[in-house]
């Protein structure tokens, strides 16, 4: 069964600011919001789903619990139809932090919310400021607590390589997501649109984007604390539907479709190199790899990244890998011999 978000992008809609890195008329190629089309959109996704998928209609693309009232209960009213009609399970959103309230919360509860996704991007209220975010982590620690005390699943979304943050304020802020109770996480590492202000501060050389594997780098470090808390990561960079809808939109930074593969599989690297370093035993010439099933490309790495790193640290001659049924996501089995 595959899930499916049936995303209804609503561009800057109910952002009180510009975020300085947003620009999400050219990440989601929709530049104006029109409600009359909205039937039109979800429709046309349904049409093309298979019996047992399952869908759940997503505002995305601005701040959902921060558009005008009326527009927001017609659109919620909308989308519970398909919900009421079995047609999709739920409705997801993302929005801002400080846009959660009592008041909010009251309405979303006459909702079938799957789960609302919230920009936290980080917790070091310096790099809100940085940001023109207009929120403090106080701000993203009530909105978790109001949610959860009301039932509501969330989403933590978070970014990589902002300006003025490091890898530590992004360990603090993926810890900060597990702990307050987010059900799944997002990892978006910085790029920069044209038209935002960060393309001004690249443009001055006051900002500079991280290379792609720096950005693997400190998203895997990112992703490793995901993993030990068991919060799902449901994505690594900008989804499908969210695809530079034009070359021009993009100026820099580190923007690759395979990002997400890339950042699993170096979690995957860091892993056996930590397991080989702790078991303290001395491999022969040869080391057997066991890894979950569909693993094994990621074990390999892009280009047999990984498997070139393990045989130059380590001095293996050969390196197999072998998938184990047995064995779930980010587990592994080294040994020397074959099983
Ligand atoms: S990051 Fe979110 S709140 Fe900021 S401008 Fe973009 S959509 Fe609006």
């Amino acid at each position: 069964m595959r899930h499916i978000n049936i995303p209804i992008f609503i561009p800057h809609l109910g952002c009180p600011n510009q975020c300085i890195f947003c620009n999400q008329k050219h990440i989601s190629g929709t530049v104006q919001f029109d409600e009359n089309n909205v039937d039109n959109i979800i429709n046309d996704v349904l049409s093309t789903i298979d019996a047992d998928d399952e869908c759940e209609i997503a505002f995305f693309g601005g701040s959902f619990t921060g558009i005008n009232r009326d527009l927001m209960v017609r659109l919620l009213d909308k989308a519970q139809g398909y919900v009421n009609r079995g047609q999709v399970v739920g409705i997801r959103m993302s929005t801002r932090p400080d846009y959660i309230n009592s008041e909010i919360i009251d309405i979303l509860k006459r909702y079938t919310i799957s789960c609302v996704e919230l920009g936290i991007q980080s917790m070091n209220d310096n790099v809100l400021k940085y940001l023109k975010r207009g929120h403090t982590s106080i701000d993203t620690i009530n909105a978790a607590k109001l949610l959860k005390g009301s039932g509501f699943d969330f989403v933590g979304q978070m970014m990589i390589g902002l300006p003025s943050a490091t890898l530590e304020d992004e360990l603090v802020t993926a810890s900060a997501i597990c702990r307050l109770g987010a059900v799944g996480s997002r990892i978006y590492p910085t790029l920069v649109f044209k038209g935002t202000e960060l393309e001004n501060l690249t443009n001055r050389h006051e900002y500079s984007p991280l290379s792609i594997s720096e950005a693997v780098e400190r998203s895997a470090k990112v992703l490793e604390i995901f993993i030990k808390n068991d919060v799902q990561c449901i994505r690594i960079g900008l989804c499908e539907s969210e695809n530079l809808h034009s070359e021009s939109s993009f100026i820099a930074g580190p923007n690759s479709p395979s990002i997400g593969e890339m950042v699993k599989s170096q979690v995957y690297l860091n892993l056996i190199t930590e397991k080989i370093q702790d078991l303290k035993e001395t491999f022969g010439e040869t080391l057997f790899i066991q890894c979950p099933k569909g693993a094994t490309s990621q074990i390999i790495g892009n280009k047999r990244r990984n498997i070139d790193e393990l045989k130059i640290q380590f001095g293996f001659k050969y390196i197999k890998v072998k998938e184990n049924a047995d064995l779930m996501q980010y587990q592994i089995i080294l040994r020397e011999k074959e099983e």
